[in-house]
C-alpha cells in the first residue's frame, strides 16, 4: 500500500491536534518501537521537533501540534512497518487511548460506567459514542477549533463518522488507512461495556470520502 500527500492541500491538515494527545501517541509509539526505532520514524517523517520533545500533557490546543503532525506520525508509523503497519498502528491507538481513559475523568468516569453497563448492550454502545463525540467537540470547541463527528443508527451497528479526522488529515491512500482511530475506538468500548465489539473502518478521506466512518457492531464479540 502507498500513501502519498494529497495533490491539492488539505485544510484540515492545518487545523490543530491536543497537546496531550499528540503525546501519547508518542509515547504509546515509543512504548511499542523503543526510543531508537520510534527517533528513526520521527527523522524520517519531517517530525525532528519531537525528537526528546513531546508536547506537553495537557488538554488543550496550544496550536504547536498539527493535524499533519499528527498524519505524518501515523502513516509514517503505518509505512514503516509494512504488513505489520496495520497492527502497530492498533496498538498505539489502544495503548494512546489508555493514557486518555486515565486523564480524561469527565469523559471516561467509572461512576458513569456501572450505570450504563446496566443498560442493553446496543445502549452502552450507543452512550459510549455518544460520550466520546461530545467530549471530542467539546474540547476542540474550547479552542475555537471544530471536531465535526457524528453518530448514526445502521441497524446492526452503529456508525462513527468523523468529517475533522486528523490521522489522515492530507493524507492519499487506495485503502483506509486510520487504524489509530479504530484502536481508541476499540478501546474506550471495551473499557465501557467490559466486551470486546467488531470495529470496522469502511470509508476514508485520504480515499476521496467525505469522512472517515467506522461501523461499530451492536452485539459483543464473542
Ligand atoms: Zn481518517
Amino acid at each position: 500500500m502507498e500513501i502519498k500527500n494529497k495533490p491539492t492541500p488539505d485544510p484540515l491538515a492545518s487545523n490543530h491536534m491536543v497537546d496531550a494527545y499528540m503525546r501519547w501517541a508518542l509515547q504509546a509509539a515509543e512504548e511499542v518501537l523503543g526510543k531508537q526505532g520510534l527517533t528513526i520514524v520521527l527523522r524520517d517523517n519531517g517530525l525532528e521537533k519531537y525528537v526528546d520533545n513531546y508536547p506537553p500533557e495537557e488538554l488543550k490546543i496550544s496550536g504547536n501540534v498539527t493535524n499533519s503532525d499528527y498524519a505524518n506520525l501515523c502513516t509514517g508509523l503505518l509505512q514503516f512497518y509494512g504488513r505489520a503497519g496495520k497492527s502497530v498502528d492498533y496498538r498505539i491507538g489502544r495503548i494512546s487511548s489508555k493514557y486518555a481513559i486515565e486523564k480524561q475523568a469527565a469523559v471516561f468516569n467509572v461512576a458513569a460506567r456501572m450505570a450504563v453497563r446496566l443498560l442493553p448492550f446496543q445502549n452502552q454502545i450507543s452512550t459510549g459514542l455518544d460520550n466520546l463525540i461530545g467530549g471530542f467537540q467539546k474540547l476542540w470547541s474550547d479552542f475555537g477549533e471544530e471536531a465535526i463527528i457524528l453518530k448514526e443508527d445502521r441497524g446492526d451497528s452503529f456508525a462513527y463518522i468523523q468529517q475533522t479526522c486528523p490521522t489522515c488529515a492530507g493524507k492519499q491512500a487506495d485503502e483506509p488507512i486510520c487504524h489509530q482511530t479504530t484502536g481508541m475506538l476499540l478501546e474506550s468500548i471495551e473499557w465501557l461495556t467490559g466486551k470486546k465489539v467488531l470495529v470496522k473502518e469502511v470509508e476514508c478521506r485520504a480515499m476521496g470520502d467525505p469522512a472517515c466512518v467506522w461501523e461499530i457492531s451492536k452485539t459483543p464479540d464473542e
